[in-house]
C-alpha cells in the first residue's frame, strides 16, 4: 500500500482506489506522484490483457467469452494496484 511521501500516512486500499487517478492524499491533502519504478510495474500489469489474445486464438473463444475474460483480468488488476503502486513527492523522470 502506498505511503504519503509528505505526511508519512499509509492510504488503505480504499483510499488508493478513490485516489488513483488524481493521487491526492486523503490525510495532508498533498499531491503524490507514481514513482518510477512503480510506473514500470503497473506497465508490466497493463500488458497482462493483451496475453488473452493467443490464449483466445489457442482457446478458441467466442468473443463474448474473450470479453468477459478481459473484464474480470482488469478488476482483478485494480484490486491489485494499490498493493504495487508507490508514490512520491515529486514527478520522477523515466529512466
Ligand atoms: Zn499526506
Amino acid at each position: 500500500m502506498p505511503t504519503c511521501q509528505s505526511c508519512g500516512e499509509k492510504w488503505t486500499w480504499g483510499q488508493t482506489i478513490k485516489n488513483i487517478f488524481r493521487l491526492k492524499c486523503p490525510y495532508c491533502g498533498k499531491r503524490q506522484y507514481e514513482s518510477a519504478s512503480s510506473r514500470k510495474n503497473s506497465g508490466l500489469f497493463a500488458l497482462i490483457p493483451l496475453l488473452i489474445l493467443p490464449l483466445n486464438v489457442w482457446l478458441d473463444f467466442s468473443i463474448g467469452t474473450a470479453s468477459i475474460l478481459i473484464v474480470i483480468i482488469a478488476a482483478i488488476i485494480i484490486v491489485f494496484i494499490p498493493f504495487i503502486l508507490e508514490i512520491s513527492n515529486e514527478e520522477e523522470p523515466y529512466v
